[in-house]
């Protein structure tokens, strides 16, 4: 059983366990009966069927499925990168779908923080300058903007290597100082798309447990992944398989495990 009550400008999750003990949740995200289809030329691709969920904070929740399921789909919607074919979704409360370009950047830019699968880290810049970068670009003076980029990297244990280049750091590193420059800005939502796709296991690991670290610090992490090895770090686990989006494993990925 569990209430939705509107709580000091955030929408709260009030759960019983069996207890009947209360435990409470807060959204950061929610997308409510959202699709997307794509259309070229005559074709129309179906990339996600309706979907409705909730996204917590201090939840780290792993978007797992095959190649070409959706899974970037669903992230882009949360990310508010791609606009929903149907229904709506929610930013900390705030409906994404009626906001303008501009209002978008700014929603973006003061909730959520992305990491991909290929670091996109700018090879002239040391891994100190690319976690100042968005702060940077949103006005920021440089001497706060290296205060709070340190203290970025403290937090994923990169700050010894604040002044090397990327091309000088391992697949991990660099991994590790893109997630500084997603939270470096200290947003609610940390969007992740195949963030260990390119890691060795060791830094698969370690990469996790900083992604962990967190949610459990209160942010709401979203992992996109078809690796099913990323399920133990898991609070919560949504399978996409052909567009669909369930809390439940489809049969193929019962009989896979
Ligand atoms: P995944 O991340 O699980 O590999 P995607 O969400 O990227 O899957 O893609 C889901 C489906 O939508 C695929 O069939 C893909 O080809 C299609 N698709 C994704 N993006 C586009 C696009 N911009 N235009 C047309 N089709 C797309
Ligand atoms: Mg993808």
């Amino acid at each position: 059983m569990y209430l939705l009550l509107p709580f000091l400008n955030n929408i709260v999750l009030i759960l019983f366990n069996c207890q009947n003990k209360q435990i409470y949740m807060v959204i950061a995200a929610s997308i409510k009966g959202a699709s997307k289809e794509y259309k070229t030329g005559d074709t129309v691709i179906t990339a996600l069927q309706p979907t409705t969920f909730d996204f917590m904070k201090k939840e780290l929740t792993l978007i797992i499925g095959p190649s070409g399921s959706g899974k970037t789909t669903l992230l882009s919607l949360l990310g508010c990168v791609i606009f929903p074919s149907t229904g709506e979704v929610y930013i900390n409360n705030i409906l994404a779908n009626s906001l303008s370009e501009k209002e978008l950047a700014s929603l973006r830019l003061n909730n959520i923080g992305f990491v991909f699968q290929s670091f996109n880290l700018l090879a002239p810049l040391n891994a100190l300058e690319n976690v100042m970068q968005p702060l940077r670009l949103s006005g920021i003076s440089k001497k706060e903007a290296k205060l709070k980029s340190e203290q970025a990297l403290a937090k994923v244990n990169m700050e010894s290597r604040a002044t090397s280049l990327p091309k000088n750091l391992s697949g991990g590193q660099q991994q590790r100082v893109a997630i500084a420059r997603a939270l470096v800005t200290d947003p609610s939502i940390m969007l992740c798309d195949e963030p260990t796709a390119s890691l060795d296991i060791r830094s698969v690991s370690i990469v996790m447990e900083e992604l962990k670290m967190l949610s459990d610090s209160g942010k709401a992490v979203i992992v996109v992944t078809h690796d099913l090895r990323l399920k133990q770090f898991a609070d919560r686990i949504i399978y996409v398989n052909n567009g669909v989006a369930s809390d439940k494993p489809s049969e193929d990925e019962i009989f896979h495990n």
